[in-house]
């Protein structure tokens, strides 16, 4: 891996548990107005006028999406008007915007009507992409000025987690909040979201990101379990600039700003949510996913580049992939985790795998490292901050699978990725039926192995 954002992460954002329907408020907010009317902004008011947005979105209708608006400042509107124009791009399947809350009491403006926060979902699928509908979750400021007005939102921002109980995620910004002017490249397994003035990059670099799609797809058809969904298709940000790419999808939650982001690409989870007004449960944690890579590192930017973008992008999408196949526990292991993706990017290309295990043995022949302890890398000590350290526990996951794979068959090593995922406490049982041994006995080959690869 290169020294510069070597490493290739998967962010889990906190689990949720969240059913949209539940999070209904029936608390409205009276505040007194002249000649001692209340005026409300109720959840009726609420959720009409998001009706209204979301047939205003799927028919097409400018001007309708913008009503809400038509109060607000000239820098919203303008946004605003950019959003319509950048979701109209998007294959969706799904597209509708739900009421969530209300929140609090508002602030007693006597006289000059009421204000209140008002936390809004859009629920969508990404046509051919994701699995279930997924949401982002914005905060709106809402106003009403008389008791006959129409609300008029004159805010628009990421969710607060913390009030709204969102878990710790927003999904915001996306791409189409993001860009002034987003662009769309749709390729038969994948939907690559960029800048308008990246758009000539992206369409350089689309083939070989479809190229990992189509790969990991058949890679997961011809060796992987039958059962279990996994991610139809794959939704790609591409962006360059580091402080855009490090805001993307993370404003409001605990990542935000955080300077120690430093890996190359991401595969953020999007958890399911229910649309279309159904209330049953949905039986799948995460929806979808959204991957963005910084096309400003060396896998995009080195002369042969096609090779470097279909490592990263193997990489990514192979989290993405197996998103839908997360249980209710929390998160698989990372060396498993992590392994399968470097698995999966370094299945057909010897020269990033000789380069991986080179890596690997000058960490272990460096002048501060403890030798090698034949130990799996934990989850609570995975990610380091120490750039060699992170990427041989990366390197140790890989040759985890790998080991499976090489010895025991593919079509186990991905079985038991797949069973780690549905359910990461039934790791001894899992090595068991994949292996024939248990976590000590396991350990203790892959070792050997680990030793033989780096000696
Ligand atoms: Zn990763």
């Amino acid at each position: 891996m290169t020294a510069a954002f070597g490493a290739l992460a998967v962010v889990s954002l906190g689990l949720m548990v969240f059913g949209i329907a539940r999070a209904v408020s029936d608390d409205p907010l009276p505040v007194a107005g002249e000649g001692g009317q209340a005026i409300e902004i109720t959840q009726d008011d609420m959720s009409s006028l998001l009706k209204g947005h979301s047939e205003a979105l799927t028919g097409g209708d400018k001007d309708a999406y913008l009503a809400p608006f038509k109060g607000s400042s000239a820098q919203l509107k303008a946004k605003q008007s950019s959003l319509f124009s950048n979701l109209r791009k998007v294959p969706f399947s799904v597209s509708e915007y739900q009421f969530l809350k209300i929140d609090g009491r508002a602030v007693d403006h006597y006289g000059a009507g009421a204000s209140a926060s008002v936390d809004v979902a859009f629920v969508h699928q990404v046509k051919g992409a994701d699995a279930g509908p997924v949401a982002e979750w914005y905060r709106w400021t809402v106003e009403k000025k008389t008791k006959d007005a129409d609300p008029q939102v004159t805010a628009v921002g990421p969710a607060t987690p913390e009030l709204a109980g969102f878990g710790e995620m927003t999904n915001y910004p996306a791409p189409w909040d993001a860009y002034d002017e987003m662009a769309v490249t749709v390729k038969p397994h994948t939907v690559i979201l960029s800048d308008a003035a990246q758009a000539a990059d992206a369409r350089r670099y689309a083939p070989y990101i479809e190229k990992a799609a189509q790969d990991n797809l058949a890679t997961w058809k011809a060796k992987g379990p039958k059962s279990g969904r996994t991610m139809p298709g794959f939704v790609v940000t591409l962006e360059k600039n580091r402080k855009v790419y490090k805001q993307m999808y993370r404003q409001g939650t605990r990542d935000e700003g955080d300077e120690s982001i430093a890996e190359a690409g991401v595969s953020i989870q999007m958890p399911a949510v229910s649309a279309g007004g159904n209330q049953a449960k949905v039986d799948m944690e995460n929806g979808g996913a959204r991957i963005v890579m910084d096309t400003a590192e060396s896998r995009f930017t080195r002369p042969d580049y096609a090779a470097g973008v279909l490592e990263i992008s193997h990489h990514e999408l192979a989290h993405t992939l197996v998103e839908p196949l997360t249980g209710p526990d929390g998160q698989a292991q990372l060396w498993v985790v992590e392994g399968f993706a470097e698995y999966m990017a370094m299945r057909d290309d010897p020269k990033a795998a000789a380069r991986e295990l080179r890596g690997l043995k000058a960490y272990y022949g460096g002048r501060f490292v403890d030798p090698f302890d034949g130990k799996l890398p934990t989850s609570d000590n995975f990610h380091s901050t120490i750039d060699e350290e992170n990427s041989a526990h990366y390197s140790l996951g890989w040759l985890g699978i790998r080991f499976i794979a090489e010895k025991y068959g593919e079509d186990k090593a991905l079985a038991f990725v797949a069973e780690q995922y549905k359910t990461p406490k039934g790791m001894d049982a899992q090595l068991r039926k994949a292996t024939g041994m248990g976590m000590n006995e396991f350990q203790d080959a892959w070792a050997d192995y680990v030793r033989k690869q780096i000696s």
